[in-house]
């Protein structure tokens, strides 16, 4: 049983709770579980649970049923985030671990970390210690090993995660390492579990190649309750009768383990199929399934490596892999978390090309922490703040576009994020004409985000009951085959939580009549129940929202940090033509003599100038920044307006 503490509680409210389960009892642990105080009771002692939860200071009590009671949802229905140094695992991102299966040389270890980085891996791998199945196979460097390693992660601003065979070695080890990582074969090894959870570091958990899902979990509760609050699963492939891969990957393994447990799990391909040619395909199963990350055996060369080369991705599948992730990433709701952008000497400097281009976050950093996003909370915006800058991000809610400008312009708000165009409804207008109004506002970054939609009422409420729906237009146009259905009438709102927030707002006997199209989120936030979900015409809904951020002095902006990995490498310029013939032809020829590629042409009316028209353009953006500068430059000679909204790195 655990007992999570109010937060302040007093030390007199303490010690009569503790009084109160020993008297029945009960042997009693102190710690912390996420962010909360709590005391872990156990015994086969009974108690009133309704009496303890009356005790001032009680918080709440998880009787779980089950004998993992620390890595238990029961216990904790918040998904666990992990913290490595500057990289979080679990929640709405998709954070990649990679590098080679042992460390064979200074060089070795230094060049796969430069490779995996530029891909965009957040965390580098390497084994310094190998448990090997023959005695006579490579075991690894040793400490001089994890010294290279460290020095590679420090040197490419990566954390590092490494494994520890032995509970004498973690001592020495600790202070070396961002994350210990306890291999499959010791998934059981409970000294060394305690040993290495009482140093409160991070913990990379594997599974043991036949140990069922409750052996795991509870050697996850053995961290936990030996004292590290960051565990993260991982899934490496299980034995089984089939020999034809190295092991089996329990996909299921995933949406179990989150049925089951609050903690993030990852799943280690390499080592679950042992075969190059497959590690691609079965890492990118583990995303799909719902995998917060993937722990992945990338060499330089992999015929050369010491240990297992024939599951080592050669640096370009890799990358191929990463981009893969990157596309399905918004399919199950989540953002692949990129390399934070920090100057590294032979990677991309700044990219001050280009106005308004990135910059490294370093001593540029905006003025205000916030992030402002439009609309009330559970807004689609709000979810995509999140994926960009961590659940955590301080944010700024603001009533309308133009008052989320206002707040990045004055500086109230460090980013914004805003919709910019859905893959059903088309462009947002109205936020491209912000752009116009704010010249000093620039697109740092871009994402997409899934749209799923919800029919969302109050509890009184069913289909028959409702007579009025709301949302944002929006929302109307892009569940128009669900909405044709039905006789209700449409009220458009300026947001779709703030339409599921109105419904709370009516008398209890007008609720039942009225109903809201928003995302699931929104009904979380408001307390609201989801009467249908996925009522969008066509699943493949997606949302453009782009990262803006004041330009310094009409000069760059910054960069969030989760966005700025690698080179810009699209840009979005709006303008509009003189009115003879060739004048967009002209414009076009000047992107296509470069090899400019387009990737977005729109033309919309120019308000309060009938049959005049603005072009919207996006582009990729060549490697040399000079040809585009140069294009730029033309370009500006055979508009009439030019507005260059900023380069980014796009999302794919
Ligand atoms: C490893 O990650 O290099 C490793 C040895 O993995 P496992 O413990 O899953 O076999
Ligand atoms: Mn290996």
């Amino acid at each position: 049983m655990i007992v999570v503490l109010s937060r302040g509680i007093s030390s007199h409210d303490k010690e009569m709770i503790c009084a109160f389960l020993r008297e029945r009892g009960f042997t009693l642990r102190e710690q912390s579980l996420g962010d909360d105080e709590i005391i872990g009771a156990a015994g086969k002692a009974a108690s009133d649970i309704q009496e303890l939860a009356l005790l001032p200071g009680v918080e709440r009590v998880a009787a779980t049923s089950k004998p993992f009671e620390l890595a238990s949802r029961e216990t904790k229905n918040d998904d666990s985030i992990v913290t490595v140094g500057p990289v979080k695992i679990g929640g709405s991102r998709i954070s990649i671990i990679a590098g080679p299966c042992a460390v064979e040389s200074r060089e070795q270890i230094l060049e796969t970390a430069e490779r995996v980085r530029e891909s965009g891996a957040v965390i580098l791998r390497g084994g310094a210690f190998k448990p090997r199945t023959s005695p006579y196979a490579f075991q690894g460097l040793g400490m001089k090993g994890l010294e290279y390693m460290k020095a590679a992660g420090e040197a490419l601003s990566m954390p590092i995660v490494t494994e520890v065979v032995s509970p004498e070695r973690a001592d020495q080890m600790k202070d070396l390492t961002d994350m210990f990582q306890i291999g499959a074969r010791n998934m059981q090894n409970f000294e060394l579990l305690k040993k290495v959870g009482a140093l409160g570091k991070p913990v990379l958990l594997k599974r043991g190649p036949s140990a069922t899902i409750e052996e795991w979990l509870l050697s996850a509760e053995y961290l936990l309750a030996s004292g590290t609050r960051d565990v993260v699963l991982c899934e490496r492939g299980i034995r089984t009768f089939e020999t034809y891969t190295r092991n089996t990957l329990d996909i299921s393994a995933i949406p179990v383990i989150k049925r089951l447990s609050h903690l993030p799990v990852i799943v280690d391909p390499s080592h679950a199929v042992g075969i190059r040619g497959m590690v691609s395909a079965a890492g990118l199963a583990a995303i799909a399934a719902g995998a917060d990350g993937l722990t992945v055996e990338v060499h330089p060369e992999p015929d050369a490596a010491l240990s297992d080369g024939p599951q080592s991705l050669y640096p370009s599948q890799f990358e191929r892999l990463m981009r893969d992730i990157e596309a399905l990433a918004p399919v199950v709701g989540k953002e692949l978390l990129r390399t934070p952008h920090t100057t590294i000497p032979s990677c991309s400097g700044p990219d001050s090309r280009f106005p308004g281009a990135a910059e490294p976050p370093e001593g540029n950093l905006p003025l205000s922490g916030r992030i402002a996003f439009s609309g009330e909370s559970g807004a689609y915006a709000e979810q995509a703040l999140m994926r960009a800058f961590g659940e955590d991000a301080p944010r700024l809610a603001c009533p309308s576009f133009s008052r989320l400008f206002d707040a990045v312009l004055d500086g109230s708000a460090g980013f914004g994020v805003v919709p910019v165009e859905n893959s059903l409804a088309g462009s947002i207008h109205e936020n491209y004409d912000l752009f116009l109004r704010y010249p000093d506002i620039a697109m740092v970054g871009e994402l997409k985000l899934r749209i799923v939609h919800c029919l969302i009422a109050h509890e009184t409420a069913s289909l028959d009951t409702i007579r009025v729906v709301r949302s944002h237009s929006q929302g109307f146009v892009q569940c128009k085959d669900f909405l044709d259905k039905y006789p209700w009438r449409l009220e458009p709102c300026y947001n779709t939580a703030a339409a599921v927030a109105s419904i709370l707002k009516e008398s209890a006997s007008d609720r039942p009549a009225i109903a809201a199209i928003a995302g699931e989120a929104a009904a979380r936030a408001h307390g609201l129940t989801v009467l249908k979900e996925g009522i969008e015409t066509n699943p493949l809904n997606y949302t453009r929202f782009v990262i803006i951020a004041r330009r310094n002095n009409g000069d760059a902006a910054p960069v969030p940090p989760s966005m700025g990995s690698g080179r810009s490498d699209k840009a979005s310029l709006v303008f509009s033509v003189p009115d003879k013939p060739g004048s967009l032809v002209a414009c076009l020829k000047i992107m296509s003599d470069r090899e400019i590629n387009m990737i977005k042409l729109e033309s919309r009316p120019i308000q309060g100038q009938p049959w005049r028209y603005l072009f919207y353009v996006d582009v990729s953006l060549p490697k040399t920044g000079g040809e585009f500068n140069a294009a730029l430059e033309e370009l500006k000679t055979k508009t009439e307006d030019f507005h260059f909204l900023g380069a980014y790195r796009g999302a794919l």
